[in-house]
């Protein structure tokens, strides 16, 4: 089959590649490459090869495909095209932002950030403690909602930046962001939002919500790997990461990953509509397959508030099962998911984002994440109840 016939019309259910037969519920990790996608980045990786900077037919062609993305990417979060910044992925946003913010403002070394950070922000924040800066971890409760008054006495004259997660990787909670941002805003703090798990899941506006700095990536939303952006607000100077040939208005140097910034422009605009087309039925797939985890495992327990979450993740412990082991039968099932974050599964440490919804570190440890996406269906989510099945009749040592 090829790529057009795929993209023609999504076989119904389910939209993915011929010979792909897991059953794939991992998607906070990554997401499988929309064919839509694909079909408009084939031409960047063959015949239109010209350098966006070139002042001739070839450059100009590529130009044209890089500001209709950046125009698709700045209507995924309610932005203006002047705003997006093409990065190589949502690390080097969130590590230009945070970075950049000090740099701005020299006199100020002190940054709040959560206790529940992404380790791109946890690192980067963990890195600069190490270089003399001050930061302030705001604690969340037990439903992984951050504690609003903390915020609040955090605030210094000194403080250059807050740094947040607008929907955690691992449990999906929902951070109050505009709440945050309008607070920090008064205080004339600037405002960083990590938003790769957010955007293209939730409704995002920009215009109404004051965050100054902003980072997405688009694997997380059926683009392709290895390209990312940062919102920069207009009028906010913000230093860059990458120097040399001033790219991006100089505000990110590197000849641009074209055919990615193409995919990740169609996956955006693709993204937009699904959030209102599919993601209800992605949340009730979510929803069903916790209802049947609820059924087998009673004594299982979900994380994270399942009020202000996205639509697509549930993170639980089953009762009596070590996650690795679960983790590991489901796979020899077909069934892919995982243990907290990609970037944590080979950790043997218990989740820190569990730890500090105050799970303890062995129920932590049995405590399993299953994203879904607009590519699932209610075969997939019964195939992972199956599955489920067996592990346990396997790990219970019934058979
Ligand atoms: N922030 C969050 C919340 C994430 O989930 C991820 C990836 O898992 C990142 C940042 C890093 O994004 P990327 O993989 O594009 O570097």
């Amino acid at each position: 089959m090829k790529v057009k016939d795929w993209a023609k019309g999504p076989p119904n259910p389910p939209l993915c590649f011929p010979g792909f037969s897991m059953t794939y519920l991992d998607n906070n990790a990554t997401t499988p490459l929309d064919p839509r996608v694909l079909e408009v980045m084939l031409p960047f990786l063959s015949e239109k090869f010209g350098n966006p900077s070139s002042p001739h037919a070839a450059g100009r062609a590529t130009r044209d495909a890089v500001e209709t993305a950046r125009a698709q990417t700045a209507t995924l979060v309610g932005a203006r095209p002047e705003e997006i910044v093409f990065t190589g992925c949502g690390t080097e946003s969130i590590n230009t932002a945070i970075r950049g913010a000090l740099a701005a403002q020299p006199g100020k070394r002190h940054i709040i950030t959560s206790s529940t950070e992404h380790s791109a922000v946890k690192n980067s924040c963990e890195q600069l403690a190490r270089e003399g800066c001050e930061v302030t971890w705001l604690c969340v409760d037990a439903s992984g909602r951050p504690n609003m008054d903390e915020f609040h006495a955090a605030l210094r004259d000194d403080t250059a930046l807050v740094s947040v997660v607008w929907a955690n990787n691992e449990t999906g909670v929902i951070f109050p962001i505009e709440e945050m941002a309008r607070i920090a805003n008064e205080r004339r703090i600037v405002f960083h939002a990590d938003a790769v798990q957010a955007a293209g899941k939730i409704a995002m506006d920009l215009a109404r919500v004051p965050v100054h700095l902003l980072s997405i990536s688009a694997h997380k939303f059926h683009g392709p790997k290895g390209v990312g952006a940062l919102f920069v607000r207009s009028g906010l100077g913000l230093p860059p990461l990458l120097l040399g040939g001033g790219q991006e208005h100089g505000r990110r140097s590197g000849t641009e990953n074209v055919p990615g910034i193409v995919g990740m422009g169609r996956a955006a605009a693709l993204a937009q509509a699904a959030i209102a087309g599919d993601m209800p039925r992605v949340a009730q797939l979510r929803d069903g397959f916790e209802h049947g985890v609820r059924a087998r495992f009673p004594g299982v327990r979900f994380h994270g508030d399942t009020a202000d979450r996205l639509p697509n993740t549930s993170n639980f412990a089953l009762p009596d099962f070590a996650a690795t082991d679960v983790l590991a039968a489901l796979d020899r099932s077909g069934v892919c998911c995982s243990i907290g974050s990609a970037c944590a599964s080979g950790s043997p440490h218990a989740s820190h984002v569990l730890r500090a919804m105050n799970v303890d570190d062995e129920e932590a440890k049995r405590s399993l994440r299953f994203s879904f996406s607009r590519m699932n269906t209610a075969r997939d989510a019964e195939h992972a109840l199956s599955a489920l099945d067996g592990v346990a009749r396997r790990l219970g040592g019934d058979d």
